[in-house]
């Protein structure tokens, strides 16, 4: 695995969550390796997934037979089943696997996949929902991407009676404590410079809390 230098990832669980996630990560060509106790779920997903099997991932001499030590991030996406999850993160853990990625069903559940070792815990519904909402909120924020608990990345389009400036005299971190990673002119990326002039129908990309973004959105539009 590590000759090709692809990241490797296992699935555990093939609902709808599970197998989307599973299939993405196979279009992008990543080395995939998705797994389900239920030979239907596995069977559904079998032409868009290369390796699949059908697995229990609460026993550890199955996961070491598949390799779970080899794998570089495995997402459990055993949602309906806390017990199941628990013990499969248990045995992730035990086979060195570096990063673990939890969906997990209700927030009260986080603190317990935390504990067990896992390094990121998420609700499907409540990361669409919270995306959906900023999005919403307003029309210049374009879009959205949680980075950590507090931090987010926001694509935010700048207002047409918004008065042309350089990044600098903007004075961006001191007066938002915000970070502008990108800037996009026509449709083209690039790396901002300080001399850049933030013009009406510029989209930038800020880094920051949303509280900050909030403000600095306010004051591009
Ligand atoms: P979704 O809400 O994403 O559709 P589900 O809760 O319906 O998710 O799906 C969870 C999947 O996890 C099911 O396909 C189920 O068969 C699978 N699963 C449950 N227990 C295990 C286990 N011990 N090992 C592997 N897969 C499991």
């Amino acid at each position: 695995r590590r000759a090709t230098a692809k990241k490797s990832f296992m699935i555990i669980g093939l609902g709808r969550f599970g197998a989307n996630i599973a299939k993405i990560l196979a279009n992008m060509d990543a080395d995939v390796l998705a797994i389900d106790i239920d030979e239907e779920s596995v069977t559904k997903v079998a032409s868009f997934i290369p390796h699949c099997v059908v697995a229990d991932s609460t026993k550890p001499n199955v996961l070491k037979e598949l390799g779970a030590s080899q794998i570089d991030h495995a997402v459990v996406a055993i949602g309906n089943n806390l017990q199941a999850s628990i013990l499969t993160v248990l045995n992730l853990k035990n086979f060195g696997v570096k990063k673990i990625t939890v969906r997990a069903d209700e927030e009260g559940h986080k603190e317990v996949y935390r504990m067990l070792g896992a390094t990121e815990v998420i609700i499907p519904e409540e990361a669409t929902a919270l995306s959906l909402a900023n999005q919403i909120m307003s029309d210049s924020i374009l879009d959205y991407y949680q980075l950590a608990e507090d931090y987010t990345m926001v694509k935010i389009s700048v207002g047409e009676g918004f008065e042309p400036k350089s990044i600098i005299d903007m004075n961006v971190r001191v007066l938002f404590d915000v970070n502008i990673v990108g800037l996009i002119k026509d449709g083209k990326f690039a790396i901002p410079k300080p001399m850049d002039l933030i013009s009406p129908g510029d989209v930038l990309v800020v880094v920051g809390t949303k509280e900050n973004y909030m403000k600095f959105e306010n004051f591009l539009n």
